[in-house]
């Protein structure tokens, strides 16, 4: 083959390898100086060289095997070789750069004047369901096509990894890659996912519940601000249960957060919901809805078992509700073994089982707080019947 014939064959895996998506940083490789020399040589072996942001990158071998099968995808040639190095410091520093934006190193993203819509899903107590609702919120909306990152600031549970399918078989979250100062939130089911728990040494996991305000501010901070989550549509906060610091702390970081109130049927569990809502408009968040979680279940033969009782759900949102700033009902999900099952397991249950009656309601939920995809069309019906829509689900 002649030097001149093998230009637009280089020309060509150029292209073809400069399209492979890096998987942490979900954008295609060429537009990050990742490419490094792109030779074909005389027996059609396409040689490719290919700069990594960081030596070890967790990713490194699922890059080298899509640009491998990428270069030898290209008609033309018959086989690939791919070389990989190392960016340098300036060139990594260039790229976190761009990456970031015209946002200044060490500043929340997402707040005042941020197109993102950012939900923070609350609770009064634990063991309601706050994180799995989170969790398949957050699958249900990626799965609607919106870019979707969830950050888990329940310090005393720290279940997102888990339910995210995020851990290894120890049940150990995963470090996120770095790039210098920058975080790289790993993803599962579409949705950039960032866990308190990402960053605790073992030794640190049994004292986490012990930490006080300023070590909690700092640590929710430097989520906020380090972790590069890039544009995103819709940003979920798994919220530890209560009214303590990192609410405080959130409302100061993210004042135009909204505030999603999850609670079962019974009294003991509505009471404290319907304070830490109202603690998080003390902190200047907008409530936008309230989500009953463990409602009565249908069994197959008709019967009804409700556990927790019923009707906690409507009963926080009128508590909420105050003349003029109405907090609806946004959803109500049913008890659900399979639902459990799947959580256990690691594959949200709007994913694994999107027909179970649980997934139905959680998927009909992400329906009610979908903001629109920017620039993209009307994504339809909320899936809620007209009574459970709100005008405050904004
Ligand atoms: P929280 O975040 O409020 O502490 P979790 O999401 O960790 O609660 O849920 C607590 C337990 O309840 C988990 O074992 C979870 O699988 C289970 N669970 C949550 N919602 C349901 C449901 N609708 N049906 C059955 N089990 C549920």
């Amino acid at each position: 083959m002649t030097a001149a014939g093998r230009e637009p064959l280089e020309e060509a895996v150029r292209a073809a390898v400069g399209a492979v998506v890096d998987p942490e940083l979900r954008q295609p490789i060429s537009t990050m100086d990742m490419l490094r020399e792109i030779r074909v040589d005389e027996d059609a072996t396409a040689h490719v060289g290919i700069a990594l942001t960081v030596i070890g990158c967790p990713m490194s071998d699922r890059i080298a095997a899509d640009v491998d099968a990428a270069a030898r995808a290209v008609p033309g040639i018959r086989d690939a070789e791919v070389a990989l190095t190392v960016m340098n410091p300036d060139e990594r520093m260039a790229l976190v750069e761009r990456l970031r934006g015209s946002r200044a190193s060490h500043t929340v993203g997402f707040g005042a004047g941020s197109r993102t819509r950012v939900i923070a899903v609350t609770s009064g107590k634990g063991g309601v369901g706050k994180s799995t609702v989170t969790a398949n919120l957050a699958v249900a909306l990626a799965r609607r096509g919106l870019r979707v990152g969830l950050v888990d600031l329940d310090v005393h549970g720290f279940s997102i990894p888990g339910l995210m399918g995020l851990v290894d078989d120890a049940g150990r979250a995963p470090h996120p890659t770095r790039i210098d100062d920058m975080i790289l939130p790993p993803v599962a089911y579409d949705v950039k996912t960032i866990s308190i728990g990402m960053f605790l040494r073992e030794q640190d996991a049994g004292r986490a519940v012990a930490w006080r305000g300023p070590l909690l501010h700092r640590t929710v901070q430097q989520f906020l601000t380090d972790v590069h989550f890039g544009d995103l549509d819709v940003l979920l906060l798994d919220m530890p249960p209560g009214t303590g610091d990192i609410a405080i702390t959130v409302g100061q970081l993210l004042p135009n957060a909204g505030v999603l109130v999850v609670t079962t049927p019974q009294p003991a569990a509505v009471d404290v919901a319907v304070r830490s809502g109202q603690v998080a408009r003390q902190t200047g968040q907008s409530v936008i809805g309230v989500v009953e979680n463990m409602a009565p279940l249908t069994m197959p033969d008709g019967t009804v078992l409700d556990l927790f009782g019923t009707g906690g759900g409507a009963r926080a949102a009128r508590a909420l509700s105050h003349e003029g700033d109405e907090v609806a009902l946004l959803g109500s999900i049913p008890l659900s073994p399979a639902l459990r099952a799947a959580g256990d397991a690691g594959t949200p249950i709007v994913a694994a089982d999107p027909e179970d009656p649980a997934a139905v309601q959680l998927t009909a939920l992400a329906a009610a707080l979908a903001p629109r995809r920017r620039g993209a069309v009307n994504l339809g019906s909320t899936g809620l019947s007209p009574s459970d829509q709100t005008p405050s689900a904004r």
